[in-house]
């Protein structure tokens, strides 16, 4: 049902992490950003457990969530989905892949933003640029926020089937735009979801915007940012589209 928390926060199964731990789905690269400002650089991607949305699970929703084995215990397991991994670990991997980007993604990674913070010192210690990829529904602690370098926002609207008083949280946006460090990326599947998303972007003032076709086949990601692509021109926005899967189709860990 949408609206509801996702299953994953009311499993009891769910490995507890401690200080200096993450509750780890994948670490995974190196490999290209496939999406946003940064798509095509060469990267190293550090994928969290657990989020608090549950996309493409409620009514109306047009697209689904692509990641679900991190979060949806209704048909993945947690025990065999997710592990406790201690930071110097996460970071020794990074190292091995000697990328210059790191994304942590997710899930929802701010759920565990207090934990992220000794691996975001250890990243821009390393001098690597570090960009979060959120759901925009927990705002950044100031701490977080001045050690990352972009928060990939991307807010949910009626296509993600979720009930908008649980996907939409206006107070968070603020504080990711209140940062200068938000780009607001809006999945759609069709140019009949732009009009949603305007008004959105109009009553949180949200900018930039840019627009990212659904999909987790390559033929359908053509397809969809075909359809937005003049409707986004003419709206001022921005346009990505997902190379991670014009590539390698749904493969994990890509
Ligand atoms: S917010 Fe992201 S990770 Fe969470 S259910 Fe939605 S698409 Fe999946």
């Amino acid at each position: 049902m949408a609206g509801r928390l996702a299953p994953t926060l009311a499993s009891s199964d769910l490995p507890l992490a401690g200080p200096g731990e993450l509750v780890v789905s994948e670490v995974f690269g190196p490999t290209f950003q496939g999406e946003g400002r940064s798509l095509g650089q060469r990267a190293g991607f550090v994928r969290l457990g657990t989020c608090n949305l549950d996309c493409g699970r409620g009514p109306g929703a047009t697209w689904a969530c692509d990641t679900a084995y991190t979060w949806d215990w209704e048909h993945y397991s947690p025990a065999a989905e997710l592990s406790v991994r201690p930071v110097d670990d996460i970071v020794a991997d990074l190292t091995a892949m000697d990328v210059a980007l790191l994304v942590i993604t997710g899930g929802e990674p701010l759920i565990q933003q207090r934990r992220l913070v000794p691996l975001l010192h250890a990243a821009t210690g390393r001098g690597w640029t570090v960009e979060v990829e959120t759901n925009g529904t927990i705002a950044p602690l100031p701490e977080v926020a001045g050690l990352v370098s972009r928060f990939n926002v991307s807010p949910k609207v009626q296509g993600s089937g979720v009930a908008r008083a649980v996907a939409l949280r206006p107070r968070a946006l603020a504080a990711f735009l209140a940062t200068g460090k938000a780009v607001f990326k809006f999945v759609a599947s069709s140019a009949a979801e732009l009009d949603d998303i305007a008004e959105v972007v109009a009553r949180g003032r949200l900018a930039p915007v840019m627009i990212m076709p659904a999909g987790t086949e390559p033929e359908q990601v053509v397809r969809v940012a075909r359809e937005l692509a003049d409707p986004v021109l003419a709206r001022g926005w921005d346009l990505t589209v997902r190379l991670h899967v014009l590539l390698w189709g749904n493969e994990r860990a890509r």
